[in-house]
């Protein structure tokens, strides 16, 4: 399988789960109270290989997935001025 497509994918092959390692990182920010929001591969590890594909394209789509996206890009910009 193809994993390449989705940057964001912390996975581990021996336990077998995957996050999002932006949302992860940025998502309790971005969508503070309504953390109801937030489901497989950010408060909970994805382990459902079968539908993954579907479920990581489903990640990509929501909104807080994209701000946390965003937030990752201009935090590695701020990284390189620095240093
Ligand atoms: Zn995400």
């Amino acid at each position: 399988m193809q994993w390449l497509e989705f940057k964001w994918l912390a996975y581990h092959e021996i336990h077998e789960w995957g996050f999002c390692k932006w949302c992860v990182a940025f998502a309790p920010d971005v969508v503070s109270r309504s953390a109801k929001a937030l489901g497989i591969l950010v408060k909970s590890a994805h382990k459902n290989w079968k539908k993954a594909k579907e479920d990581y394209k489903s990640l990509q789509t929501r909104q807080y997935h994209q701000f946390c996206s965003e937030k990752f890009f201009n935090f590695a910009k701020m990284k390189e001025t620095w240093t």
